[in-house]
Parts: structure tokens; sequence; C-alpha cells
């Protein structure tokens, strides 16, 4: 349950975290450490060995205390949100997985502020409920807000990148801010996704006045829709691949799309994977919707190992077909070297200490 605080809109930038090398992570209050802590149960494919340490809290300047002395100690760690688009290897993370679970939102006229650690279903239903216009159409998006920052979550035409004004971050040395400009968002992508130390902790967004009943029931209906297509249960990460820009794709490929599958200038990736016969198609316990070939979820049982493999699979054979890359929007945590072994061609996290899963 999230506490809606009215805490003070603005908060000083700008502050540095100072640490001593001495310190260490006991030494820091205010965090709930749990060593060998099973990733499966932190992401919602249900996969991935253990971390050696996994650290949660709600308090800001304990989380930035912590990232500054991993950071200043050279130790591998990770931040992770509710790891709703994360492939965590069998193996697991050696290293520190954090979570930020701060959970505060609140609003100031057409201004709301949010913690990273909020729901974004959350933060949706508190504008919804606060008769405001912006996000409406990102309901039924699981994860939690520092993730939707990070990835530029979005559905059915919009995202947030819309309505952030503002994102507080902590750079691994200190707290600063940055504009929604300066967060260079684009489809699936942010400032904070190019540079990995980069954290997000809050964001200040702006909104603008609406019918509630209206925004409620485009609300409604857009969860209602999602839910069929990604029962709650579903292990998975919803679309694996990103979509691809129309005006990126070789003339000869795109003669080959019919133009009725073609949205916002964008070529959805299961249109390719259809080509190739993804649909139901299995690896392992891994398995494609019959209904949609860019969903892939763990049918009960599933390693990160045949997940990579079905990925990569997938990526062959859209490259053999039509000499494209599909590129993964998920984000991988805990693979030595590339995330295959298994031929999957994403980039990795934790090879060196770093600050999120990419
Ligand atoms: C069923 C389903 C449907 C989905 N539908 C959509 C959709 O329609 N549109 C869409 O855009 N996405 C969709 N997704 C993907 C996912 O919901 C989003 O990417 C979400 O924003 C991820 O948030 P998270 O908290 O789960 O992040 P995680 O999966 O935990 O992490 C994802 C990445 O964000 C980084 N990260 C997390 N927190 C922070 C932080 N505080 N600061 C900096 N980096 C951070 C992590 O390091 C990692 O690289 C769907 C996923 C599922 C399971």
């Amino acid at each position: 349950m999230h506490r809606y605080r009215g805490d003070a809109i603005h908060r000083p930038y700008n502050e540095s975290v100072a640490t001593s090398s001495r310190l260490a992570l006991t030494d820091i209050q205010g965090l709930t450490v749990r060593p060998d802590a099973s990733l499966s149960e932190y992401t919602r494919f249900g996969i991935g060995g253990p971390a050696d340490l996994l650290i949660e809290t709600a308090d800001e300047t304990a989380f930035t205390a912590a990232l500054a002395l991993l950071r200043e100690q050279g130790r591998p760690h990770v931040v992770i949100g509710s790891g709703t688009n994360l492939v965590v290897s069998d193996a697991g993370f050696r290293g520190t997985v954090l979570r930020y679970t701060a959970s505060s939102i609140c609003r100031e006229g057409l201004m709301v502020e949010c913690d990273a650690g909020v729901e974004l279903m959350d933060l949706v239903r508190y504008t919804v409920d606060q008769d405001l216009q912006g996000i409406q159409t990102l309901m039924g998006i699981p994860g939690a807000v520092g993730g939707a920052v990070y990835g530029n979550a979005g559905a059915y035409g919009h995202s947030i990148s819309e309505v952030v004004r503002a994102v507080r971050f902590f750079d691994g040395f200190t707290i600063r801010n940055v504009s929604g400009e300066g967060c260079e968002f684009r489809y699936r992508e942010s400032v904070f996704k190019r540079n990995r130390n980069w954290i997000v902790l809050r964001a200040r967004m702006e909104f603008s006045e609406g019918d509630g009943p209206g925004l409620r029931k485009t609300a409604d209906e857009i969860l209602a829709i999602r839910n069929e297509k990604f029962p709650p249960t579903l292990k998975c990460a919803g679309s694996i691949f990103k979509n691809l820009h129309e005006a990126e794709l070789p003339a000869a490929v795109r003669a080959e799309v019919p133009d009725k599958v073609v949205r916002e200038g964008k070529i959805p990736s299961a249109w390719f994977l259809e080509q190739v016969g993804a649909k139901d198609s299995w690896e392992g316990r891994i398995h494609i919707a019959p209904y949609h070939a860019n969903l892939i979820y763990n049918a009960g049982g599933a390693t990160a190992e045949e997940l990579c493999r079905m990925i990569a699979r997938l990526k062959k054979a859209v490259f053999a077909r039509f000499g494209i890359l599909l590129e993964e929007e998920v984000q991988y945590v805990g693979f030595e070297g590339e995330p295959a072994a298994y031929g999957a061609t994403g980039s990795v996290a934790g090879r060196v200490a770093s600050g999120k899963a990419s």
C-alpha cells in the first residue's frame, strides 16, 4: 500500500553524498539487507539466481549513501525497480542489487511530484482520481516510476516523457536535478539509459485539467484490454523487442510491410516475428503466445538460458529473413560477457561496478 504524503514539493538539489571508504553497508541506518536473495522473486519472469546482497530502502539518504559507498569501493552493483523488464541470469548477480522503495506522491496545482519507488499504475490512478490528464493511457503498464522514466515507458501513442518536467537523480557522487528536456527522452530511451550511474529518485510532472469520469473510463478500458493480453499472473516482460522506426528501415524491407501495420511511424517487431513463424513456439519451458509474437513468457520453471536461447533464435531468424537486427527492450542482469553465451546480443550489467541493469 503506498502512502501519498503531502511533503514539501521542492526539495533542495545538488546535495553531495559524503561517505568514508572505511564505512560498511551495515553502518548505514535505514537499509534492509538480505544476503543471497533469490532474484527470481524480484522479476516478473520469475527467473534468476541469487544476488550476493539485496538492499531495499525507502530512505533517500540511506539509498544514496549505499550507492556512493559501493561506487567508492568499486563493488559491482545494480539498481532495479519492480523487475518487470529484466532478464536475470541463472547464476544471479555477484554483487549488490538495490531497490529504492520510497513511495510518496504529492500535488501542487497541476504539478505532481512522485518518488521513483511508486508503482506507475498507482501514479496513474492518483492522477485520474485528481482529474489530471496526461498519463491515463499508461494504465496497466507494470513497474515503478524510476523504471518508467529510465525506459520512457509508454502505450497507446503516449509516453511518460510527455509529462516529466524535472527528475531528481543521484549521479554516483551528488544528488542533482535535470529538466525534462535534459532527460533526452526518445522511444524507450532516456539519458538515464546512457549514464549507468544516474539513478532516478523522484520525478516532477505537469498535467492538464481533465474530466475525471472520462479519464477513468479510458484508463479502465485500457486496463481491461491489457489484462486480457497480459494476465497479471503471466511471467513475462511485456514486449521483449522494441518496435522499429519506419524511417530507419531499408526501402526493400519497408515495401514488404503492409501500411495497416504501421502505427505512429513504427512497425511492431511482432510483425517481423510473425513472418518467421514465432507464434506459439517453444524453447524448453519458454513459450511465445499464440496471439502475440513479441510476447514471450515463462510457462513454469523456465531458465534464463532457455529464455536467452529463444531471444537469440528469434533475432537470428528475423536477421536471416529481413537483414535487420531486432533490439531488446528488456534489460539484462548478471551476465558475464554477452547475454549469451547463448547468442543474444543485448548489453549487460555487472561486469564492472555499474549503476543499473542494461
Ligand atoms: C505485462 C507487461 C506489460 C508491459 N507493457 C509495457 C508497455 O506497454 N509499455 C512499456 O513502455 N513497457 C511495458 N512493459 C515493460 C515494463 O513494464 C517497463 O519497462 C517498466 O517501466 C519497468 O519498470 P520496473 O520498475 O519494473 O523496472 P525494472 O524491470 O526493475 O528495471 C528496468 C530497467 O530500469 C532500471 N531502473 C529501475 N529503477 C531505476 C531507477 N530508479 N533509476 C534508474 N534506473 C532504474 C534498471 O536498472 C533496469 O535497467 C511491460 C512489462 C510487462 C511485464
